[in-house]
């Protein structure tokens, strides 16, 4: 007998939601978690201005609606600590800690054939047994940190988005240094400004940022929204992304220009991504995007007062859309402010570090504490720190030529073993927490449908896999997403393979094909 039926590694959104699910069916699950408590994503990212930016009307579990009608968001959009306490909520209402190993680092997963089952060793050099795994360690969670030349010998303080400590960070009166541009420096510069001395932005591409427009919430505002629209839920888990975007269903080319403006200004003034969602055709036709992307550099200008640095913070190089759109609380203000300055790395890159500072362009800019806000090893990154090991080999040497996943829930030769938002699953293309309670549900579903039946190994064919590959491909080619060297595609991390690694089918498409697998007795996988 197996020390647990399911070791679950990760209580984030993901792992909180799995272990409730599967204790409801009586299997004995245990949560390994590497940080001191839960929260996952919401955990680590404590940097000031971090914020999720999907409505909180969405992005919250719906599987428990004592839960939902109890728990009270204070804004359109909730801040990191509103987030983290919501988690602890969710742990302690469900009674989940009993079952969470928290500060448990999972080193190694290996299949035993023998048994089929998994030994699971963690960090401290513990080892369990268990018939499936379910990793639920998230998208964004294996950190970037660039090692600069002479980083080590730098006398101030260096800080990680994705690591930021729990303490308070004070920058009053500091001359600070962020080094990143995508959603998680964008938000923050504008919060570190205001408490810096100096702040120094190093950009290396120009991103696109919409206003936010975060305000706090009316009372009853999201009640009255749930009773206006009784199936909110069920058209989330239906639409393209997961929430309701309001959004548009013309094409923009061929629309009257008049009428696009007025469109575009209209979403720029309401705030948020749905400004993306405007028209049907913006991430599919190049004039379209452009018509876009456009509207949004003209704002830059707009907003910017040095023309010299509106043009550096206009980029130029990707379609609007192609890399992860960010959503802002005065970032584009933030560099009217006298204490900001712009170095623009594409002009000047970063030469090194030294103990006082940082060397650009044949100068020092001096500074107290840096910030990295660099970001992730996508997708990919949290699956490869873990040594998991099925009957064939490695899913590092596997996946070393990108990542192969049949429903971007299990891939073939790891028996038993499951992910929750892996590749090839829209995932971060869409309400990470309506997808995520998707792929609970399956897996929960599965697992219980293959204890009942008594399947003792449960894997995807290598033919079904290479099916679903080639059908998020030709998917993602019908877009302009493969047009930038995003993280999506892995471009971000030096080395990595080039291939983009979301399904873009959109989150009610493949809800469907995935409902239908398992309609038809799990096509695709094979048991023994
Ligand atoms: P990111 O989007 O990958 O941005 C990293 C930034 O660091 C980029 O500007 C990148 O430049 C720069 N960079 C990386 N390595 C560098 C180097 N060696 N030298 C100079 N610059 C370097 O990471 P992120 O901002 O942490 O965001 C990651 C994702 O997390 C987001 O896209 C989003 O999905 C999620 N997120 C969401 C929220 C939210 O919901 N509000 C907030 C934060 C994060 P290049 O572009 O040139 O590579």
């Amino acid at each position: 007998m197996t020390d647990h039926d399911v070791v679950v590694i990760g209580a984030g959104f993901a792992g909180l939601h799995l272990l409730h699910s599967l204790r409801g069916r009586g299997l004995r699950t245990h949560v390994f978690e590497r940080g001191s408590d839960v929260g996952g994503t919401w955990f680590w990212n404590r940097y000031p201005g971090a914020r999720c930016d999907t409505p909180s009307l969405f992005y919250a579990y719906s599987f428990d609606p004592g839960l939902e009608a109890e728990w009270r968001w204070e804004e359109r959009y909730p801040s990191q600590p509103e987030l983290l306490a919501y988690l602890q909520h969710v742990a302690d209402r469900f009674d989940l800690r009993r079952d969470i190993s928290l500060g448990t680092t999972v080193e190694s997963a290996e299949f035993d054939e023998a048994t089929d089952t998994w030994r699971v060793r963690t960090g401290d050099g513990a080892e369990v047994t268990a018939r499936y795994v379910v990793t639920a360690v998230g998208c964004l969670s294996a950190a970037q940190d660039p090692r600069f030349p002479g980083l080590d010998g730098f006398a101030g303080r260096v800080l990680h988005t994705g690591h930021w400590p729990a303490e308070e960070v004070d920058v009053s009166g500091l001359r600070v240094g962020v080094i990143g541009t995508g959603s998680s420096g964008i938000q923050a510069i504008p919060v570190l400004a205001e408490q810096a001395g100096h702040l120094t932005v190093f950009q290396r591409t120009a991103n696109f940022s919409l206003p936010a427009r975060n305000r706090p919430l009316e009372p009853g505002e999201h009640e009255s929204e749930r009773r206006d629209t009784p199936d909110l839920w069920e058209q989330a888990r239906r639409s393209p992304a997961g929430a309701l975007w309001n959004a548009g269903d013309e094409a923009l080319v061929g629309a009257d220009p008049g009428a696009v403006r007025a469109e575009l200004d209209r979403r720029w003034e309401f705030g948020g991504a749905g400004f993306m969602t405007a028209y049907t055709d913006i991430a599919v036709d190049e004039k379209a995007n452009d018509v876009v992307a456009d509207y949004v550099r003209d704002r830059i200008q707009d907003i910017v007062d040095d023309p010299e640095t509106a043009r550096v913070l206009s980029p130029h190089d990707h379609p609007i859309g192609t890399k992860r759109i960010c959503v802002d609380t005065d970032y584009y203000t933030t560099y009217n402010r006298a204490n900001v300055a712009l170095v623009d790395l594409r002009e000047s890159p970063i030469e090194r570090f030294t103990a006082d500072g940082i060397v650009v362009g044949g100068r020092e800019v001096p500074l107290d504490v840096v910030v990295l806000a660099t970001g992730f090893d996508a997708i990919t990154g949290p699956l490869d720190r873990i040594a998991i090991t099925g009957p064939g080999g490695s899913l590092r040497d596997k996946w070393s030529a990108g990542p192969r996943a049949y429903l971007g829930l299990a891939s073939a030769g790891f028996p038993n073993l499951f992910m929750v938002t892996g590749p090839g699953s829209p995932s971060v293309l869409s309400n990470m927490v309506v997808s995520i309670e998707q792929h609970v549900d399956w897996i929960v579903a599965c697992i219980d449908h293959l204890v009942a039946d008594g399947v003792s190994r449960f894997a995807p064919t290598v033919e079904a896999e290479d099916a679903w590959v080639a059908q998020v491909n030709e998917i993602a080619d019908m877009t302009l997403m493969p047009r930038a060297a995003s993280w999506y595609m892995g471009a971000n991390v030096p080395g990595k393979t080039r291939i983009f690694m979301p399904f873009a089918g959109g989150v009610g498409a493949y809800r469907e094909i995935c409902d239908g697998v398992a309609a038809d007795g799990y096509r695709g996988f094979a048991r023994d």
